[in-house]
């Protein structure tokens, strides 16, 4: 490292020890709500994500509604964070309240369908394309499914995915090229897995990677989002899905697309918005508006191929026909309740004008502000979302964000807002809309963000 980037690095972390000291004196009551939780909670919290935000330790929320969240210290804050994706709708929209109070008062799981579940069925359809659906509780058990359905219709092991991904826990996707060799995730516990032999791994937008990673003819799919969002935003390449497509085609490798983040392009996804041809579609998160819910649907081809290795039941010869994946509670009627209010009410084309609207300005608000101060950041924004990222150019793979990315700055930046009334997913600085999010909600953004600047450029960074 330099002289001037050890100096640099040492203002970083004194700001950032200032704004975490900020943070503890604006937040007693969820200070001491947090070491309450350390006495039960495995990792301070009901779940391990709540962990990760740059203060220090989590505000513990009071109430939610829109874009917005109250903390139990009475502090405010605009919320584009949004559950990581999965409060999408905004918090507690109407629709979704009010058909989640219908269904729990009528039943929430009996192992039986509803009548709602064949709108919902139709709708999905309309929406993604793929012919044939199964909801699941998370996103993450969607991947499994999608994976086992794969390996089962293929005969083949391997799950190939990009350096930078991740699609929940799935055991096939915690691996990442680091310093050139294949790496697990994050430095993930390998969990008696061999990974070599589940896995194989390549950069993201690499046409030639995937054409040598497919040859060797053992891959049963691939798994990517359409573009990546969770290592940073990665856009993808023009041409790179046309290849993906004629290449999983060409070798009989199934193309699974996880749109759990990019449902946040359109009413459709990035599937619907730009033609792509998923064999097997998965989301989650958003879709049944913050009631845990994933879905994933075959195309035509790929469900007869299904049915010939498992085929549909006769109840009076009780053969086994376990597929190997889904829980007990997945497509109960709570669910599949909340997912038709958001389909039909929520996530409307209207509600994505407005979403996309506002991150459109959000975005072009930042970019004017990094420009006039002329600093080597970016900003990208596909759809409903938007990331400011600490290198010039936006990456074209994992590799290039592992070489850019400036992890104290981010959390700097992370801290700096949460002090400031301003939440974002604490992975990395993006920013998602939800049909709440107002121009003001953006104004307020735009005015801490030159905040931030400022003080960078007080301290001398
Ligand atoms: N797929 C993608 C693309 C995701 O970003 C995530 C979660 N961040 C998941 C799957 C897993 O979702 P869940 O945790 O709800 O199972």
């Amino acid at each position: 490292m330099t002289v001037a980037a050890v100096e640099r690095k040492a203002i970083v972390n004194r700001l950032l020890d200032a704004e975490q000291e900020r943070f503890k004196a604006l937040h007693p009551r969820s200070a001491a709500a947090w070491q309450d939780g350390k006495q039960h909670f495995l990792y301070g919290g009901p779940s391990h994500w709540m962990r990760r935000w740059a203060g220090g330790f989590p505000v513990y929320a009071d109430e939610a509604d829109g874009a917005h969240i109250r903390d139990i210290d009475g502090r405010d804050y605009i919320d584009f964070c949004l559950g990581d994706t999965g409060g999408m709708c905004g918090h507690a929209p109407e629709a979704v309240t009010e058909a989640a109070t219908r269904q729990l008062k009528r039943g929430t799981t009996m192992m039986l369908p509803t009548e709602d579940s064949l709108w919902v069925g139709a709708e999905l359809s309309r929406r993604f394309g793929p012919k044939y659906w199964t909801l699941t509780t998370s996103a993450t058990d969607a991947n499994r499914a999608a994976i086992r359905i794969s390996r089962m219709i293929t005969g083949r092991r391997k799950v190939l995915v990009f350096s930078g991904c991740y699609h929940g826990g799935v055991e096939e996707a915690h691996v990442e090229i680091r310093d050139g060799r294949v790496a697990l995730r994050n430095m993930i516990h390998p969990n008696g897995v061999d990974h070599d032999a589940v896995s194989r791994v390549i950069e993201f937008n690499d046409v030639a990677a995937l054409e040598a990673a497919l040859a060797h003819g053992d891959v049963a799919c691939v798994l990517t989002e359409p573009l990546m969002t969770n290592f940073g935003m990665i856009p993808v390449d023009p041409g790179f899905h046309r290849a993906l497509r004629d290449l999983t085609r060409r070798v009989g490798a199934i193309l699974i697309i996880d749109e759990t983040h990019t449902l946040s392009c359109g009413p459709g996804g990035y599937t619907a918005a730009s033609g792509l041809e998923p064999d097997i579609f998965v989301a989650g998160k958003a879709i049944a508006g913050g009631i845990p819910a994933g879905i994933f649907g075959l195309s035509q081809k790929i469900a007869e191929r299904l049915w010939t290795i498992v085929p549909h039941v006769n109840p009076r010869e009780r053969q086994s026909a376990h597929l190997g994946f889904g829980g007990t509670l997945a497509g109960n009627a709570l669910t599949v309740a909340t997912m038709r209010a958001v389909l039909e009410q929520v996530l409307t084309p209207t509600n994505y004008e407005h979403m996309i609207a506002t991150a459109t300005q959000l975005a072009s608000a930042a970019r004017g502000l990094i420009e006039a101060s002329d600093l080597p950041w970016h900003v990208t924004q596909v759809g409903a979302r938007a990331e400011i990222m600490f290198m010039p150019q936006p990456p074209r793979s994992g590799a290039d964000v592992i070489a850019g990315r400036q992890p104290d700055l981010e959390t700097l930046l992370h801290a700096f807002y949460m002090n400031e009334g301003i939440l974002v997913t604490p992975f990395h600085t993006m920013f998602l809309m939800c049909p709440a999010t107002s121009a003001q909600d953006v104004d307020r953004h735009t005015a801490v963000f030159a905040r931030f600047i400022d003080l960078l450029r007080q301290a001398g960074a």
